[in-house]
């Protein structure tokens, strides 16, 4: 598209940002930063800005697209599959991997039924030391 005519037409050159930065994260399981995925976009779509990444970040996750996981560290990962699933930090590599058991909705009746809250949703993480990392140690 041309720089004259996407000026004339701000939606879909946002459609197409928007599309890109979502590409970037279904084709990837690494849960990257907003930073990683303004890198991949860039080589796609090279004028765009790191905060137009993040608005858009933002608003995939607002629309439920994609997931945004925050581990109370500064920066926040992002998922490209937005279905409910916990996850496991490695803290010895750093890698965000899925963890394949089942989302225990069961637990959001437990603190229903011992507190009387009304529960929305749960959040689950786990912290530890990956397969591969543990082989090395053991290297
Ligand atoms: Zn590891
Ligand atoms: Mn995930």
């Amino acid at each position: 598209m041309a720089t004259g005519s996407q000026k004339k037409q701000p939606r879909r050159r946002s459609t197409r940002q928007r599309r890109a930065i979502l590409n970037v994260l279904r084709q990837t399981k690494s849960h990257p930063t907003a930073d990683w995925v303004y890198e991949q976009v860039k080589q796609e779509i090279p004028n765009i800005s790191l905060g137009t990444v993040y608005r858009n970040l933002k608003l995939l996750r607002d629309l439920g697209e994609i997931m945004e996981i925050s581990f109370g560290s500064a920066q926040s990962h992002f998922d490209g599959n937005p279905n409910p699933h916990y996850h496991f930090h490695c803290l010895d590599c750093n890698r965000i991997l899925d963890v394949d058991i089942p989302v225990r909705h069961e637990l959001e009746q437990e603190v229903r039924d011992h507190h009387g809250w009304e529960v929305h949703r749960h959040r689950v993480e786990f912290y530890g030391r990956c397969d591969k990392c543990s082989r090395q140690r053991e290297e």
